[in-house]
């Protein structure tokens, strides 16, 4: 049980190889216990090495059956394959853990982490294995956090993708009720001053909608998105674009090789975006809905733009059991 839990928590810290070893000792102290193997499972994903680690969840599931863990695992596992099969990279960062978290030696950072930490946000580096080109969909609040990252999967940055317009996705300064953060979070402006190569991707909607929180952005390098543009990363990493207005005007979700969705502040697990904000729209919501509900199929990964009580879905599920209801 001790080697189980240090392998639990070396997990939580990243140290993938030192949970796998405290893991394979747990099994072998104990080989008919099926948490052992679960959590040689969740190391293994940590390393990516997703085949191994599906075959550890099912030996998890062989010695507990009802284990709802190792069946997610094995979900996770068969996600992450496909894509690294299909030469698609998604990493799935999540603001105030993966960064923007705990205390900076600047105070305003550190006032910035902790809005970050209540906020949830997603941030996607989606990337293609073969041309290591990647982009970011709605980066910001820690644009050095992100840059490491993007560093250490070894990426060239090549655009910046933004669902729509709202200061937790692009940056800038919160409208009321956020306000009361008292910052102005670095995002999109901060980054192509940085990059000056850089192009940003914005439905023509919300374009407007940025200027005013984000005075110094370069409108010269932002590309208007319209419904099903276009953009490769390489010849097999294709991201097309839907327009999904109702959140805001120019909300739009990018649909990844037809397979995996990523779904901004339109569609949250077992429910959609609020519509009680400035711009937002009822009536195109639920079009909206209707459409990503028809367009795609059931075993489209929905990945959305908060930590809503889970990391992804799938339009399977979630005409079942969410916004996608008929
Ligand atoms: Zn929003």
């Amino acid at each position: 049980l001790l080697h189980s839990n240090r392998s639990a928590s070396h997990c939580m810290l990243g140290k993938y190889a030192d949970a796998k070893e405290d893991a394979e000792i747990a099994i072998r102290i104990r080989p008919s216990w099926g948490k052992g193997f679960y959590r040689k499972g969740e190391a293994l994903l940590g390393l990516r090495d997703y085949e191994e680690a599906i075959r550890c969840y099912e030996e998890c599931l062989e010695r507990d059956p009802t284990s709802p863990d190792a069946r997610v695992g094995i979900a996770n596992a068969a996600i992450k394959l496909e894509d690294a099969r299909s030469g698609l990279f998604i990493r799935q960062i999540l603001v105030g853990r993966d960064i923007a978290s705990g205390r900076s030696l600047s105070p305003i950072q550190s006032r910035i982490n902790e809005a970050a930490t209540s906020m949830r946000n997603f941030i996607y580096l989606i990337g293609d294995r073969d041309t290591k080109k990647c982009v970011l969909i709605d980066a910001c609040w820690d644009v050095n956090g992100l840059l490491k990252i993007v560093k250490q999967e070894g990426y060239e940055l090549v655009g910046l993708i933004v669902t729509h317009h709202h200061f937790d996705h692009v940056g800038g300064v919160p409208p009321p009720p956020y306000d009361q953060f008292r910052i102005r979070v670095p995002g999109l402006a901060s980054l192509m001053k940085k990059f000056p190569a850089l192009t940003g991707y914005v439905h023509p909607e919300d374009i407007p909608r940025l200027k005013p929180d984000n005075p110094t952005l370069p409108l010269n390098r932002i590309i208007p998105t319209s419904d099903n543009f276009v953009l490769r990363l390489g010849e097999r990493t294709i991201l097309r674009f839907l327009h999904t207005p109702g959140h805001t005007p120019g909300s739009q979700c990018v649909l990844l090789n037809e397979r995996r969705l990523i779904s901004g502040d339109t569609l949250f697990l077992g429910c959609c975006g609020r519509l009680d904000l400035p711009g937002a729209d009822r009536d195109s919501m639920w079009s909206s809905l209707q459409r990503l509900s028809e367009e795609l199929d059931a075993e489209t990964i929905i990945y959305p733009g908060h930590e809503y009580g889970g990391e992804w879905s799938t339009v399977g599920e979630e005409r079942l059991a969410g916004a996608l209801r008929p």
